[in-house]
Formats: C-alpha cells, structure tokens, sequence
C-alpha cells in the first residue's frame, strides 16, 4: 500500500475539496502528491484542488504542505 500524505497539524490523511457551489469531495493525497477521491464514482470536476480542507482539524492548505 502506498502511503498518503498527511496533515501537517493532526496527521490524519482524509481531506475534503471544494467547489463553487459549495459542494465537497473528500479526498487523500497519494505520496507523489496525486489528488484521489475516497469514493471513486465521484467527479472532481469543477472542484478547487488548490486548497485543502483537513477533515480533523482547522488546517487548510496546499498540497505542496503536507508531510
Ligand atoms: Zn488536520
């Protein structure tokens, strides 16, 4: 299993994305930084990847400041 990137506050590994209309996606982050839906029949389209919400805690962020 490949790791997934994590919080750099709490450590957990699930975040959610955006979009316009308000809607989310949760989402992990593999380890070569590829954005990955926890529920694959979904659709990022539309959504902001740029910013990350932590599902554990207030972080909020890029995928470049993960660990
Ligand atoms: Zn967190």
């Amino acid at each position: 299993m490949a790791r997934n990137k994590l919080c750099p506050q709490c450590d957990i590994r699930r975040f959610s994305v955006k979009n316009d209309a308000g809607e989310i996606r949760v989402v992990t982050v593999s380890e070569n930084g590829k954005i990955e839906l926890v529920h694959p029949e979904e659709s990022l389209d539309g959504f902001d990847l740029d910013t990350l919400y932590c599902l554990g805690c207030s972080w909020k962020g890029s995928v470049k400041s993960l660990k």
